[in-house]
This record gives structure tokens, C-alpha cells and sequence, in this order.
């Protein structure tokens, strides 16, 4: 049997939410364990572990409900200088729910979030950058 998802239980209103926004596609609601206050989710109402294996519409949907639940938080009184839009997508990359979803993170000023770079971080020559770029663009189809 596969493991129960969570936010498919949350989609079909069979676990609680805090919901902000619901379209045919999406919902939006308050991540459990926020990282600052009003940290919010946005999930394909479709199960889906990787961005990846949705259509282009909803994945780019999740974005606009993004963008716009990021410029309602200011308004809603939440402390906010800026903004992280930041998806995991697979363990590796931190990824602990395996419904793909996107989160709205409100950033300011010593919050004590962020990326951090590995020490070795390097420069690499113009020419290694054009030979990985060439690799992408061939696999993408868009020579
Ligand atoms: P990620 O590590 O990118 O997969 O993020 C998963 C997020 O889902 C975490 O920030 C969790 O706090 C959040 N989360 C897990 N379960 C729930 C839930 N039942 N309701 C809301 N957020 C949840
Ligand atoms: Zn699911």
C-alpha cells in the first residue's frame, strides 16, 4: 500500500487547513511549522510528487498564486521585507512532503534564514559555463 499524503488528505478536506485561496487547479494554506509567521503552501490539487510531472499550466499557476499570496502578506500585517518562493523538489534538495508544493516565505532583516554556499564555491572559466549551457540547451531541445 503507498503512504498516505497529507496534503491530498488537506485537498479532500479529510485533515485540517488553514486555507487561504482554492481554484480548480491549486489551494494555498498556512504551512503547519512556519519558518517566520505566515509561511504559506501552495499545492497542486492533483497528486504529484515532482514539479516536474505536472502540466505546464498548474505548475506555472502555482507560481501566480505565489506571487500573489506573497503581495497579500504585507498587507495582512505579516513582518515582511522581502520574500523566498522556494520549492523542494526530492529528498536531496530537502523535500520532506512528496506533494509537490511551493512555499511563500517571508524574509526580513536577521531572521537567521538562508541559503548557505559550500566553502569550495569557485568561479568557474567562461568556457566551462558555455560547454554546461550547450549540454542543457541540447537536452532541452532548443538548439
Ligand atoms: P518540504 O520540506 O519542502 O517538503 O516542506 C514541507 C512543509 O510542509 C514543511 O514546511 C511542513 O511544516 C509542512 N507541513 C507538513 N504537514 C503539514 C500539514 N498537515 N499542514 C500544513 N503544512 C504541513
Ligand atoms: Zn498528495
Amino acid at each position: 500500500m503507498t503512504e498516505p499524503c497529507v496534503f491530498c488528505a488537506i485537498v479532500a478536506g479529510e485533515a485540517p487547513a488553514s486555507t487561504i485561496y482554492r481554484d480548480d487547479a491549486v489551494m494555498a494554506f498556512m504551512d503547519i511549522r512556519p519558518v517566520n509567521a505566515g509561511h504559506v503552501l501552495v499545492t497542486p490539487l492533483k497528486h504529484e510528487m515532482s514539479v516536474l510531472s505536472l502540466d505546464d499550466d498548474t505548475a506555472s499557476h502555482m507560481f501566480t498564486v505565489g506571487r500573489r499570496v506573497a503581495a497579500a502578506l504585507k498587507d495582512a500585517g505579516v513582518r515582511l521585507e522581502g520574500f523566498n518562493l522556494f520549492l523542494a523538489n526530492g529528498t536531496v534538495a530537502g523535500q520532506t512532503v512528496f506533494h509537490a508544493h511551493l512555499h511563500v516565505l517571508p524574509r526580513f532583516t536577521g531572521d537567521g534564514l538562508g541559503f548557505t554556499r559550500n566553502a569550495n564555491v569557485r568561479m568557474p572559466p567562461q568556457s566551462e559555463l558555455d560547454e554546461t549551457a550547450e549540454r542543457i540547451r541540447r537536452a532541452g531541445g532548443w538548439e
